[in-house]
């Protein structure tokens, strides 16, 4: 019989497909991906090109030898310049297009993945989230900073080097807004965060983690959507990323590059988003909301019954996929 599972985080329900589950190894990629060259005299992220993108906006560690590279986006979904105005015609509403949204080149090697990084490159990228994150909050224009990653064709990346994307937006989407005020509705009749409580029962039950550090916890949620995917979370109540201390960091760092690295070892190098999901900014220090990194593999396509009706079907079993990450072994 298959499960429909009830995601507490997000209310949605998700339909366990038990019966006609694939197995673990049947998502591993068959055929490898054709290899890339270290250096790509046409890539604008590939050192000497830098001419070709808009000034850095942030580099790390320094401009001469730089590891992390930030730029504004060539091709901006929003204008960096301008005045957020809104606009009320009748029923209809508009705000000007102003925002921030940054490309941060994450290695000078055309042909790296994170997984294979050292931890000391992917603190570097967390210090250059950290950094442009707040930079970004301090807007008085943006109500909310997403950083993500795509990586590889399904997941949506157009350039094959290295690199996630910032996107502060003038609005809040309702997405987190309705995260925001479950979390809290959740407070005011139970007395704890949400996220915590989950926290502390997978970390007790033990079946879906992934990982654990000092300071993180990754696991697959019970009613998570798609095969594979995880969360990484603080053990540390913070409801906002900026909330982060540096020990913190360095111990993200680390964890993503091992998580990263199980996906690349166990399943083939699979494409991949990653997102960071914080309350924005103002929100630091309230109790009832918590942060994490989602990371989806894109493993399967989303259908029309998806689509139509916000419900996903997920044709793999958490456990099963916790158990087989669990079970690659990275240092
Ligand atoms: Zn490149
Ligand atoms: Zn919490």
């Amino acid at each position: 019989m298959p499960e429909l599972r009830f995601n507490v985080i997000t209310r949605e329900w998700v339909i366990i497909a038990t019966e006609r589950a694939k197995r673990p190894d049947q998502f591993v990629r068959k055929e490898a991906k054709k290899p890339l060259p270290e250096h790509d005299a046409k890539c604008p992220f590939c050192p000497g090109n830098e001419a070709m993108t808009p000034p850095a906006t942030f580099v790390m560690p320094d401009n001469s030898n730089w590891r992390v590279r930030v730029t504004p986006n060539k091709f901006a979904a929003l204008n960096y310049e301008g005045e957020r105005k809104r606009v009320m015609q009748g029923i209809r509403r508009t705000v000007t297009g102003v925002g921030i949204h940054e490309v941060m080149v994450e290695t000078p090697a055309h042909n790296m993945t994170t997984a294979l990084l050292s931890d000391r490159e992917v603190e570097y990228i967390i210090q250059t989230y950290m950094d442009r994150f707040r930079f970004a909050s301090s807007d008085s224009r943006i109500e909310q900073v997403t950083i993500v990653k795509n990586h590889g064709d399904a997941a949506g990346t157009s350039l094959e080097h290295p690199h996630s994307q910032m996107i502060a937006t003038p609005v809040i989407t309702s997405q987190l807004r309705l995260r925001l005020s479950h979390a809290l509705e959740h407070f005011d009749e139970y007395g704890e965060c949400i996220f915590c409580r989950v926290q502390s029962q997978e970390v007790e039950e033990g079946a879906r983690v992934v990982l654990e550090t000092e300071h993180f916890v990754a696991y697959v949620q019970f009613a998570t959507f798609t095969p594979f995917s995880f969360l990484i979370m603080p053990r540390r109540h913070m409801a906002c990323f900026a909330e982060i201390n540096d020990a913190e960091a360095a111990d993200l760092a680390r964890t993503l590059r091992r998580c990263l690295a199980k996906l690349y070892h166990g399943l083939g190098d699979p494409d991949f988003n990653y997102v960071l999901r914080t309350a924005p900014v103002e929100y630091s220090g309230v109790k009832y909301y918590h942060w994490y990194v989602s990371v989806i593999p894109r493993l399967t396509k989303l259908a029309g019954f998806e689509l139509g009706s916000g419900m996903f079907i997920n044709v793999s079993l958490p456990e099963e996929n916790a158990a087989f990450l669990r079970g690659v072994k990275v240092d």
